[in-house]
């Protein structure tokens, strides 16, 4: 059965009754329909945070193979309840784009979804919407005030960066002129379109914790400089009142459930390499005043996403994970051993043997927090028992616990084992989170951190672009900001192409951009993909809805 052939299969309860199990009452809840519902903010209290687990799930450098964390999340959180640990799961929610390109939705997978999947998918409760507005209220208030001739900040319309946004794979508006039609249509010039889940407000939203934070912080966002070389910022175009009265609602946690009717607050969805790659601190805290546990991820490998969820998020937040779940499948690892796609199908130990090496080195890694590790080997059909027991014989020589879980085959009876190795390691966990570095340093000495400690790098190297960036940011007094690192994520290197674990090699960063207002800088390692293309056939082609309403081919 296909995904959204198992969800249809599932009797999903009134959202009212999620939110009981949470010990809400139903009448505070803001309801989206029957299924899906807005949490308030005043939920969220410190008090009922305290003892309380936060479980991240991670994994090894991503492969086409596909690995499983919000599959794992969720299927982890069914076990967790199964064992009787009140928990919740907290994720991202899915960009529409991809939907109908090659990725197809974020919901987990198998037995292990959240629900409604369709809705999810699509639209959802339209915070990506109003992120999209707000995004594109500054840019349209930019370009007015180059046009404008009495209030003009004499922005100069060739140093800014702010471009517009759009929650679609479209290609074609990566790069467009604007302003062209005479003297009435405004100033001609070149800028383009990223996709909702790139733009900076995306990742603003994510760590603001109040209303008076959001505004802060979008008022922060840097637009360009002046002819007379002075930075402007979104607050000098007096933008940021407007822009967060557009996220009133987006900046709500939204409720909703699993396939085993578990709760799952879902919110928010930045990248992983230009952005945190983590739901919102206020979902996450969310969930942490509502539950006892709560089982979130951070998206692509542990060098990217979880680096970042460490190093950013639990910073800002005072969040203190009291276990890390990575995730390793056998296809992915003997993909990192050289065996091409197809063929990962077959028994094949001698490239297990070599690919691990990648396990081994995000397991080390893993240590150089201070957490508490756990690796959830999940198990494919193909998967044998030879396989297997490589997989958990190298575990026991690195001394990190690991399970197999059966969560997409068998949804949260597949998680036990998981489960309860999780809660033991979570509930005996008495590690405080160390982060790599601390955000006072130099950038250069935070960068050279990240890339020799996490992606073992030899050394760094920067372009002639990047060292101006450098300059730039500290005149702006921004050097103090913590480093959101753009690399790929297929290899621990900036190099897609070396799988494994690779040695030896050189970083290079070749430009450095600002995002004041989310409060990082962001070192670009290699060509970022803002704007995807849809492939030769769309997943799109397969979509439908039927004569009752039904929709088809989400995946
Ligand atoms: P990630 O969060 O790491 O990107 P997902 O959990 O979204 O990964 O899973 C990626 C895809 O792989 C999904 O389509 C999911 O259904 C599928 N998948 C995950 N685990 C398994 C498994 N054990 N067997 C088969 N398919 C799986
Ligand atoms: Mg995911």
């Amino acid at each position: 059965m296909t995904d959204i052939e198992i969800a249809s299969t599932v009797k999903l309860k009134p959202i009212t009754e999620t939110a009981k199990k949470l010990g809400i009452d139903p009448e505070v809840i803001e309801l989206y329909g029957k299924y899906k519902a807005k949490l308030p903010l005043d939920l969220i209290q410190p008090a009922r945070m305290q003892g309380k687990h936060l479980i991240l799930v991670s994994a090894i450098s991503p492969t086409p193979a596909g690995e499983g964390k919000t599959t794992i999340s969720i299927g982890l959180t069914e076990g967790l309840n199964r064992i009787g640990k009140k928990t919740t799961v907290v994720l991202r929610e899915p960009s529409l784009g991809p939907v109908f390109g090659i990725k197809g939705g974020a919901t987990g997978g198998g037995y292990s979804q959240v629900l409604p999947m369709e809705d999810i998918n699509l639209h959802f409760t339209g915070d990506f919407n109003a992120i999209e507005k707000a995004h594109n209220l500054l840019a349209a208030l930019i370009d007015n005030n180059i046009q404008s001739k009495t209030s003009s900040l004499g922005l100069d319309p060739r140093t800014v960066t702010w471009k517009r946004v759009m929650d679609m794979n479209d290609r074609s508006l990566r790069h467009i002129i604007v302003g062209l039609g005479g003297t009435s249509s405004g100033i001609p010039r070149e800028t383009g379109f990223d996709i909702t889940a790139a733009s900076e407000i995306m990742a603003i939203l994510c760590l603001s914790e109040s209303f008076m934070d959001l505004k802060e912080r979008l008022g922060n966002i840097f637009i360009g400089y002046t002819y007379d070389k002075r930075p402007l910022y979104a607050r000098d175009l007096k933008a940021h009142g407007a822009m967060a009265a557009l996220l009133k609602d987006a900046i709500k946690p939204n409720l909703v459930q699993t396939i085993e009717g578990n709760p799952a607050i879902i919110h928010g969805g930045p990248f992983a390499n230009i952005a945190q790659g983590t739901n919102s601190v206020l979902a996450t805290k969310m969930g942490l005043s509502l539950s006892d546990f709560v089982v979130t991820e951070a998206g692509f490998g542990f060098d990217l996403g979880a680096e970042k969820f460490f190093d950013i998020k639990c910073v800002k937040a005072g969040l203190n994970p009291s276990a890390v779940v990575l995730v390793a499948t056998i296809r992915a690892l003997k993909y990192h051993g050289g065996v091409k796609v197809e063929n990962l199908k077959e028994e094949n130990t001698a490239a297990l043997r070599k690919g691990i090496e990648n396990l081994e080195k995000h397991v080390e890694n893993m240590k150089k927090f201070n957490i508490c590790p756990i690796v959830a080997l999940n198990k494919f059909v193909t998967d044998t028992d030879a396989e297997i027991q490589i997989v958990a014989d190298k575990c026991k020589e690195l001394g990190v616990p690991m399970e197999v879980a059966e969560v997409w085959a068998k949804g949260g009876e597949g998680a036990e084992k998981l489960a309860i190795l999780a809660a033991k390691v979570a509930e005996q966990c008495v590690c405080k989170l160390k982060p790599l570095y601390e955000w006072s340093w130099d950038i250069e000495k935070k960068i050279e951190t990240i890339a020799k400690e996490i992606y073992g790098a030899a050394a760094i190297d920067y372009t002639a672009q990047a060292k101006s960036d450098l300059k730039k940011i500290i005149a702006l007094g921004l050097d103090k900001l913590p480093v959101c690192i753009a690399k790929t994520q297929k290899s621990l290197s900036d190099n897609p192409k070396l799988l494994g674990r690779p040695k030896d090699f050189v970083v290079t960063v070749r430009q450095i951009e600002i995002a004041a207002g989310a409060g990082f800088v962001i070192p670009i390692t290699g060509e970022i993909m803002r704007m995807p293309g849809l492939p030769e056939k769309p997943a799109a082609e397969n979509i439908d809805i039927d004569e009752q309403g039904h929709i088809t081919g989400l995946f």
